[in-house]
């Protein structure tokens, strides 16, 4: 029997406000345990949340960027349950008035299009970690990471495979980045992912027993869990056996999934809401206003690159998928309009310069728009050579200033001037007669010997072309 996965995903997401959900400690990921602390995120009895407008907003704009409804009425929960990481006893979180609602984010895999529709997102805080200690058998804890305000985006059962997982996480990282609200680095965990599969008789429409997957932490492990689960799920299914509806552990390193909690001990999280924290009451303008904010998504700004610029879709896709490769690129092409050249050269040239100099994800390219369109318009009224043009680029990245005056100074400049390149046209002529009656031969490879001493001779600054061009004339003559 053939079978078909059906998979649902909770991403949990960090937002990158500067401070905490309930308090004024800072939201920042810090190698010190314990540094961004107080009584509030710690959950002292008596104190008082104050919830942060600014995580409110990103939520928000979160929910508008992937296509939500937004509630003008939301509300927050207490989710109870004990663990060490969380020292409330509580997590402040949202279960039936979310802040947002029916979402939807188009994937694209092997050239086909769907939409994967998203359940809802709510607002909630994030736990402490625990550290295994490495020098005893202790764990400790860090709450740093407490009360960081997170969302969770989860979707409708629409992902059928591990490559549509990971396009759809793909899609809302990009899109989360772009709208500013998360950095998504899930190598620090502000990313994170749950996956719900299950598997059904390929063209059925029921579903099967679910199995949960928790806390995946890279692409990788998320698209190795779904082959493997699902895998398992078909293999139990083929030899008779019955499947249980349970939670399960992905360990990464051994490549399998292990059962933790079946349906029989799940927590009853005895949810109630939150009496500390009013009822959240929006207006239409407040959502509105906040609309403004959002920039022009990859999507649509992939879209506008093929329309607008002409590029082929290949290369629209490469440069809209970081945003600051994106603003530079846009930034370059209002003064320069060969934009397939001006393509080439940042997918090639300056992608290669920010990965050789270890640039984060958006981070800003350190040379200006202005300087580098000058640089390539050097390199099109050849003053320079390709090569010339990147000893230059590699320059202006450490030092951002007029490509001219870096020319100038490296001695860089092409020799361009057809009397200077003559003259030493015909002395290598003359001082070589055996290449040149090999070419008077027909053997036109000798041309090549030709060039290159001229190229020796200039420290590879003649202007190839032009040598060319002389040499073939000065021969046949
Ligand atoms: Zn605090």
């Amino acid at each position: 029997m053939e079978f078909e996965t059906v998979i649902g995903l909770e991403v949990h997401c960090e937002l990158k406000t500067q401070s905490k959900i309930f308090c004024t400690c800072r939201n920042k990921f810090t190698a010190e345990p314990n540094r961004h602390c107080c009584p509030v995120c710690n959950g002292y009895p008596g104190v008082l949340p104050v919830l942060n407008k600014r995580a409110v907003e990103y939520t928000i704009m979160a929910g508008l960027a992937l296509n939500c409804d937004i509630a003008k009425l939301s509300r927050f929960d207490r989710k109870h349950y004990f663990y060490p990481d969380l020292s409330k006893s509580y997590q402040t979180s949202q279960l039936d008035y979310p802040l947002c609602k029916r979402g939807r984010v188009d994937i694209t895999v092997d050239g086909k299009r769907k939409s994967v529709r998203i359940n809802r997102i709510h607002l909630e805080e994030d736990a402490g970690k625990l550290v295994h200690s490495e020098w005893g058998n202790g764990t400790l804890v860090d709450y740093n990471r407490a009360a960081v305000p997170l969302i969770e985006i989860v979707t409708e059962p629409d992902i059928n495979s591990a490559d549509e997982a990971v396009a759809f996480l793909e899609s809302i990282k990009t899109i989360l980045k772009y709208t500013g609200v998360s950095d998504c680095k899930m190598e620090e965990g502000s990313l994170r992912c749950d996956v719900n599969l299950s598997i059904r008789p390929k063209g059925s429409t029921g579903f099967g027993v679910r199995t949960e997957m928790k806390n995946l932490n890279s692409f990788r492990a998320v698209h190795r869990s779904i082959l493997y689960e699902g895998k398992r799920h078909a293999e139990v299914l083929r030899s008779g056996g019955e499947l249980v509806q349970e939670t399960r552990r992905w360990d990464d390193e051994q490549g399998v999934s292990l059962s933790m909690r079946t349906k029989e001990d799940a927590i009853d999280y005895k949810y109630f809401p939150d009496p500390d924290l009013m009822p959240l009451v929006l207006t239409d303008e407040y959502i509105e206003s906040l609309r403004a904010h959002i920039p022009e998504l990859p999507e649509k700004r992939k879209e506008r690159y093929v329309s607008e610029y002409g590029l082929p879709e290949y290369d629209a896709d490469v440069l809209t998928s970081d945003k600051a490769v994106a603003d530079f690129f846009d930034s370059c092409a209002k003064d320069y309009d060969n934009r397939k050249a001006l393509s080439n050269w940042v997918m090639s040239d300056v992608l290669r310069k920010i990965k050789e100099s270890g640039l984060g994800e958006d981070e800003p390219i350190p040379v200006s728009p202005a300087n580098f369109v000058k640089l390539l318009k050097l390199y099109d009224g050849k003053v320079i050579s390709q090569n010339a043009a990147r000893m230059v680029l590699d320059e202006i990245w450490q030092n951002d200033r007029d490509p001219a005056e870096v020319v100038e100074k490296m001695g860089l400049k092409q020799i361009t001037d057809e009397g200077e390149l003559l003259k030493m046209v015909k002395e290598i002529i003359q001082s070589n007669p055996g290449p040149v009656a090999d070419y008077k031969a027909g053997n036109k490879k000798a041309l090549a010997f030709f060039v290159g001493q001229i190229m020796k001779a200039t420290k590879g600054k003649a202007n190839p072309q032009k040598v060319n061009e002389l040499l073939v004339k000065e021969l046949e003559s």
